[in-house]
């Protein structure tokens, strides 16, 4: 009774962190500007199916795809025995499923079956990350911190997985020798196989393993679950509505600023002077200084992030040595949007702290991008990066007149000349003279 008791209140508290926890980041996302994405519904349905369901994006890489399908399949097979232990953790019975008769074996190897799979490609993982150091995994976004948590994350999964097999072998024994309420349910295809290791202790000692390792593995999930929110991890579970919001349209079409629409529409037809002065003073600022001022889907983006490093080596510029890395663009959001929702919560919605995404990012990063999607095309959930560098591009050159020498060259010549040239309109045909 004690232990069922104990059990709830842990449920209860982590149910009650993770929501907050979830708050949290879903703060910090509506700190975005408003925008409405809620278009062509039935084709989002089917993007998601076949990206965020499907991991469509991942099979150009195909040893790390079926890798990364164990640990994503046995993930949510896994979980199907967390209903078992939910049950027993809180009614003290014991392998309720089990009236399920001869499929219970069944299902339970093939949890097994998985939970293996999960180890076997969690351990490639590590090894590909510490030991073979694949380039892409130690780019100088990737500090300490996004190392760490990539490594935390395998050795949990490895250490779940292996607590599970090792509950059932115990388990297993137990029924084998018929000891009081260990009723018959296996045999177990993996976790037979490791009884031999423990054929030697007696049960008292199998007792404490089989417990052990059950509160081992209900608590580890609700304190990784938990863990989750502050991870990359966290894709696990945004990645969906993140691949449903994500652009429809051809990835090469930039978003149009109203304002500017607005002075073009003016030029074009001088007699919307009156529209345009009210619309002036609703003028606010052009591109993004911080993360408020980026969309939610942006913000959303940053935390689906799963710091893969796909766009950064497909990234023309990162390749050819250009400081620009798109997810260190898409990470720094992420960190910053921590960092302003955090002081924004403590010190109520005043003015910010003073920082931007400026202090993180500089303006030589976004100067090196090249604009080709490449980084966008890669993702496999879908982030946009490009979004992010242009906005950032948008305030530099509009609100502080920062933009590169060239660049600067470039935009008097079409003032001037009506072309990116230094040779005035007039003389076009000049060429035509000569000779
Ligand atoms: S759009 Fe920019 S950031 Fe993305 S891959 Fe191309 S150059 Fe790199
Ligand atoms: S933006 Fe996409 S491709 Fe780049 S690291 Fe994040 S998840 Fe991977």
């Amino acid at each position: 009774m004690i232990a069922n008791f104990i059990f709830s209140l842990l449920l209860i508290a982590a149910a009650w962190l993770f929501t907050r926890n979830v708050k949290r980041i879903s703060r910090n996302i509506r700190m975005g500007k408003k925008v409405s994405i809620n278009d062509q519904k039935p084709k989002r349905w089917k993007l998601m199916a076949r990206v965020a369901i499907g991991q469509s994006k991942m099979t150009t890489r195909p040893v790390s795809a079926i890798m990364h399908l164990f640990v994503y399949v046995g993930f949510i097979v896994i979980n199907i025995e967390m209903i078992e232990i939910l049950i027993d953790g809180v009614f003290g019975t014991h392998r309720i499923l089990s009236f399920a008769g001869s499929a219970y074996p069944v299902l339970i190897s093939l949890f097994e079956i998985f939970a293996l799979l999960v180890i076997v490609a969690c351990i490639v993982f590590l090894i590909r990350r510490n030991w073979i150091r694949l380039g892409r995994f130690w780019t100088r976004e990737m500090t300490p911190w996004p190392r760490s948590d990539a490594n935390i994350i395998l050795v949990t999964e490895i250490l779940l997985m292996s607590s599970i097999l090792l509950m059932n072998a115990s388990d297993g024994l137990l029924q084998d020798r018929g000891s009081l309420h260990y009723a018959v349910v296996g045999p177990f295809l993996i976790s037979d196989l490791i009884k031999p290791l423990l054929a030697g202790l007696p049960d008292a000692s199998l007792i404490v393993i089989e417990r052990s390792t059950w509160w081992f593995h209900i608590i580890g999930v609700l304190v990784f679950l938990n863990y989750i929110t502050y991870s990359k991890h966290f894709h696990i579970l945004l990645s969906f509505p993140n691949v449903y919001y994500s652009k429809l349209g051809p990835l090469g079409k930039m978003d149009n600023m109203p304002s500017i629409t607005q002075e073009v529409k003016l030029m074009l037809n001088p007699q919307i002077t009156a529209d345009h002065t009210a619309n002036e003073e609703e003028m606010g600022q052009f591109g993004a200084r911080d993360v408020n001022d980026l969309n939610w889907k942006l913000l959303m983006d940053a935390y689906t992030c799963t710091q893969c490093g796909r766009c950064t080596s497909s990234c023309p510029a990162s390749m050819t040595g250009k400081k620009l890395s798109p997810r260190k663009i898409v990470m720094d959001v992420r960190f910053r949007a921590e960092e302003l929702g955090r002081y924004l919560h403590r010190n109520g919605n005043g003015k910010g702290d003073g920082k931007s995404l400026f202090d993180r990012i500089e303006a030589e990063e976004l100067w090196a991008c090249t604009t080709c999607n490449a980084c966008v095309e890669e993702c496999p959930v879908n982030i946009d990066p490009l979004a992010v560098i242009l906005e950032l591009r948008r305030y530099l050159v509009m609100e502080k007149a920062a933009a590169p020498g060239e660049l600067n060259a470039t935009f008097s010549n079409m003032e001037n000349n009506g072309a990116p040239w230094q040779f005035s309109n007039e003389d076009r045909m000049q060429w035509a003279g000569t000779n």
